[in-house]
């Protein structure tokens, strides 16, 4: 059998939240559904891979099928069976990893290789890589000290960052979505840039395909002549929201346009939902913005289709799924210039990137796209094209690259889709 044709046997850590959760809540996003489709795609390559998480839920059952049969999910207790606030969960690392050590000893499992996504995530897995003797590969999605200097109201404690420290000094790989992330990572962290491999999240272009708007605004019961912005993703204020309302409220060519914001609980009464309510009643746009809830991945599409431009106006964003998906339907996208954004929106050709965290500039362009039917409509058909290379199959065969790479020793190979 060559080193190609190895099947491998990969544990990937997701302690503070389940690739299988509903996506849209307060820490529910593009980190589950990097884990799940990655797992998919690895399954699907015959390789055997159990996802760890935290239990949540004293019901569930211990172990679940991600894709059969080679890839599970399976439920470790650590803390209390239900979610806990964040602050609470570094509290529950010890217990993790015990568990996770005491399941593969019982099932006799050896694991080739480590995945741990997060920081939290990130500590066990270089704690299991000394017990196992196994390489560490750690993908961070977030890092905690880009998140405090990328808006005012942000703190991240101390201890996450001397932890992401550590991890980035002793990790084998680690994975950064984009050149910005690695930049950071070595500017921030001193990160080795020989321990850094940049791989792109992806997106499902089967599921994500652009719909006829019109049908899409019929599916919705939107009307055909309204212009309307969409904005997908978790309701916290780094994905900068406000700005998105502020803009709208600012809107010169279509001062009518309406704005859906997807994600998060509709119906919060208090924290950054309230808030946005009380902006957009402040602004005199609440009759124009609909806040309409977590919506299920699967019905995204028809949104993104129905919509005329996807804005993702966020204060740090280290890669944007939501980017993709909406091009991935030929939507055109306006985005601030942070993070993976500045890799996959491109200016003046499949959307706008904004490099100021203000509403003045989004507007401007928004009233440029919104004012012109046949530049959205060539922005969406580029957008489309330029997102073919983004798919799950091509990020699995850039990890297994690195897999292989740490695994076998031989050199990382694979990674062509994203080499540009
Ligand atoms: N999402 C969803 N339903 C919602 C809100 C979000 O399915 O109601 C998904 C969205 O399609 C995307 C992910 O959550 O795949 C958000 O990922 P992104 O990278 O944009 O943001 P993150 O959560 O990583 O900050």
């Amino acid at each position: 059998m060559t080193g190609r044709d190895t099947m491998y046997r990969i544990a990937v850590l997701s302690y503070h939240t389940s690739p299988l959760a509903p996506l849209g809540g307060r820490d529910t996003g593009g980190l589950n559904v990097y884990v799940r489709e990655l797992t998919r795609e690895l399954a699907e390559r015959g390789h055997h891979v159990d996802v760890f998480t935290r239990r949540t839920d004293p019901d569930a059952p211990e172990i679940v099928a991600i894709a059969a049969p080679s890839a599970r999910l399976v439920h470790i207790a650590a803390g209390p069976p239900r979610e806990l606030e964040k602050e609470a969960l570094p509290t529950h690392l010890d217990a993790f990893e015990a568990g996770v050590a005491a399941f593969a000893e019982r099932e006799r499992l050896a694991y080739d290789v480590l995945h741990s996504h997060y920081w939290l995530s990130g500590v066990v897995g270089e704690r299991l890589k000394v017990r196992w003797g196994v390489p560490h590969i750690a993908m961070f999605h977030t890092l905690g000290e880009v998140k405090s200097r990328a808006r005012i109201s942000e703190r991240e404690p101390a201890p996450r960052i001397e932890a992401e420290r550590a991890i980035v000094r002793n990790a084998d790989r680690i994975v950064a979505c984009g050149r910005d992330e690695r930049q950071l990572l070595m500017r921030l962290y001193g990160a080795d840039p020989g321990r850094i491999s940049v791989v792109p999240c992806g997106v499902n272009l089967d599921l994500f395909q652009p719909i006829a708007k019109a049908e899409a605004r019929h599916q919705l019961g939107l009307r055909d002549d309204d212009r309307i912005l969409l904005f997908v993703g978790r309701i916290e204020p780094l994905k900068g929201v406000d700005i998105l309302l502020g803009a709208a409220a600012q809107l010169e060519a279509e001062p009518d346009c309406f704005v859906l914001v997807i994600g998060g609980d509709s119906s919060a009464r208090e924290g950054e939902m309230a808030h946005l309510r009380d902006l957009a009643s402040q602004l005199g746009i609440a009759e124009r913005v609909s806040f309409l809830g977590a919506v299920d991945h699967e019905r995204l599409p028809l949104f993104y289709s129905a919509a005329d431009v996807c804005v993702v106006p966020s204060f740090y964003e280290s890669f944007g799924l939501v980017a993709l998906e909406a091009m991935a339907c030929g939507t055109p996208v306006v985005a601030s210039r942070v993070g993976g954004l500045i890799g996959t929106v491109r200016d003046g050709e499949t959307g706008y990137l904004i490099p100021w965290r203000c509403p003045e500039p989004f507007a401007e362009r928004l009233d440029l796209l919104l004012g012109n039917e046949e530049l959205r409509r060539a922005f969406g058909q580029s957008a489309r094209e330029a997102v073919q290379r983004y798919r799950w199959g091509n990020v699995a065969e850039a990890v297994l690259a690195i897999y292989r790479e740490l695994i076998e020793g031989a050199p990382a190979k694979g990674r062509a889709a994203f080499r540009n």
